[in-house]
């Protein structure tokens, strides 16, 4: 004679309240393994920084905006020619080259020499070949503009204005009220080329 079956509502209560307390139990397990993970990342060492309150330190060999220095320019047309995207403009009036009393490029007049960074890449090639080395990868970031055209920058334009790179928005925007950028924002207009101190990751 066969066993009689379980009642299907009795077996419908067990299963209930087994899913039930299992459910439980896999919430707290998730919660100790969440646990677990905030407490191992609460003592150890932090990675982000409230920029731009704080300041970033760059890698030695960060790439950002170029910095160029006109009156060093021979117009050779070598960076132009390595640059990978053809993103460069270079235009002189006739050839230039450098007088060995004042280091400065004399002859034709440097009548544009202009990056889009629309393209850009942030390769550095164009600066490798550079034979009087006056093109650098400088340490700013941010290029955000209002307009496609602004994205391409004028160097020969802003060598007029004394700066060797141009000033990112947000840099105008807090240098009143960031001291550091503030800072940054004096060196810029000074024409100054960004430091090799200033660009070392501090330990
Ligand atoms: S960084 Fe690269 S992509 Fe940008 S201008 Fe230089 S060579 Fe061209
Ligand atoms: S390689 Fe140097 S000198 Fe020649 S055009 Fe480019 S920036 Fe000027």
């Amino acid at each position: 004679m066969p066993a009689n079956p379980t009642p299907t509502s009795q077996k419908t209560t067990s299963t209930g309240l087994d899913t039930y307390l299992r459910d439980i139990w896999r919430s707290i397990r998730s919660i100790a393994i969440g646990m677990r993970i905030t407490l191992k990342y609460m003592f150890s060492r932090t990675v982000t920084i409230q920029y731009p309150f704080e300041r970033l330190a760059f890698a030695p060999r960060y790439r950002g905006i170029h910095e160029f220095e006109a009156e060093k320019c021979i117009a050779c047309n070598l960076c132009a020619k390595a640059c990978p995207v053809d993103c460069m403009y270079i235009d002189a009036t006739a050839p230039r080259k450098i007088d060995p009393k004042t280091q400065k490029a004399g002859g034709g007049e440097l009548v544009r020499f202009a990056i889009d960074y629309q393209k850009c890449m942030f390769c550095a090639l164009c600066t490798e070949p550079c034979p009087t080395e006056c093109i650098h990868m400088g340490k700013n970031h941010d290029l955000s503009a209002y307009s496609r055209d602004d994205m391409i920058v004028e160097f020969t334009d802003l060598d007029k204005q004394g700066l060797r790179t141009p000033i990112p928005l947000w840099m105008k925007r807090n240098a009143d009220s960031i001291p550091w950028v503030g800072a940054e924002l004096e060196r810029v207009q000074r024409g100054e080329l960004a430091t090799k101190e200033a660009d070392i990751r501090p330990t």
